[in-house]
């Protein structure tokens, strides 16, 4: 509980630390305006033709900035979350071509879904950016290429000993994990790995908000989420969101006490 507090005493005070994403954000308009300049200069010239891959170059850059300042609005909870029934093997499923378009050609990228998963309850655009970022954390960490699994399971946690290592109440949950076999975690990055602003990568590269949005956006679902890591081995990030059984869930007749669908 300690541990939540500070958690979300940091989380708090990213409302103010805006110096960071405001310098990256300047950065990426300034991209901006550079590649409108240039198609200006191109039409002004009757180049017009020539302006394409300036206004590529604009609109990529002005899609990163409006990506930044999504994140930053959904991290600082100011973008209400707006929880529905969601299966997240259909979500993943949906994601394959964009999750393949963010790793590299050495990364093998696979899916092993849970079969007949349960429905969970969650904002299903901010689960999609924590699959996203999760998968990016584990691209980052592959410099050779190697192999992300994302894997989903039905999770029952009955007995007391189970919780506390889990880290979650009893009770049933729908478990999302992104694993690497990359350049790992030491403990004590992985002890400061959600705190907002935290990162290892060059400058510019990382924003190190990525951990701490997946961790906003979990607790804020009455899940948890936890990171089991191995220096040289690699990395497991592992999402648990509460299992959903209410109306629109295929499940919802089954009674407690079966668990279906276990793998
Ligand atoms: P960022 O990715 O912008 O650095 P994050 O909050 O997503 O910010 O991650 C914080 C740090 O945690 C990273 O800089 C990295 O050191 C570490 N990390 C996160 N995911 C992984 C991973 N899969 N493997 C190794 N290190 C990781």
């Amino acid at each position: 509980a300690e541990e939540a507090l500070r958690q979300s005493q940091k989380m708090e005070a990213v409302g103010q630390l805006t110096g960071g994403i405001a310098h990256d954000f300047n950065n990426l308009l300034t991209g901006v305006i550079g590649s409108l300049d240039l198609i200006q200069t191109r039409i002004a010239r009757g180049q017009g033709d020539q302006a394409g891959r300036y206004i590529e170059a604009a609109l990529s850059s002005a899609k990163r900035a409006a990506s930044l300042t999504h994140r930053l609005l959904a991290f600082s909870r100011r973008q209400p979350l707006d929880p529905k029934p969601v299966d997240a093997n259909m979500l993943i499923a949906s994601m394959a071509d964009l999750l393949r378009r963010s790793t590299r050609e050495a990364i093998r990228v696979e899916e092993r879904f849970a079969k007949k998963l349960w429905m969970t309850h969650c904002d299903a655009h901010q689960l999609e950016n924590a699959v996203l970022n999760l998968v990016i954390n584990a691209r980052d960490a592959m410099h050779d290429g190697g192999q992300i699994i994302i894997a989903t399971e039905n999770l029952a946690v009955e007995d007391g000993e189970m919780a506390t290592q889990l880290g979650l109440g009893q009770g049933r949950y729908v478990s999302l994990s992104v694993a690497d076999n990359g350049a790992g975690m030491s403990p004590d990055v992985v002890e400061k790995a959600f705190e907002p602003f935290f990162t290892t990568k060059p400058m510019g590269q990382g924003t190190g908000l990525g951990l701490s949005m997946v961790y906003g956006f979990v607790k804020q679902s009455g899940g948890h989420v936890r990171i089991e890591s191995a220096p040289g081995c690699g990395t497991t990030v592992t999402i648990y969101l509460p299992r959903y059984t209410g109306p629109d869930s295929p499940q919802a007749e089954i009674q407690a006490g079966a668990i279906d669908g276990r793998t």
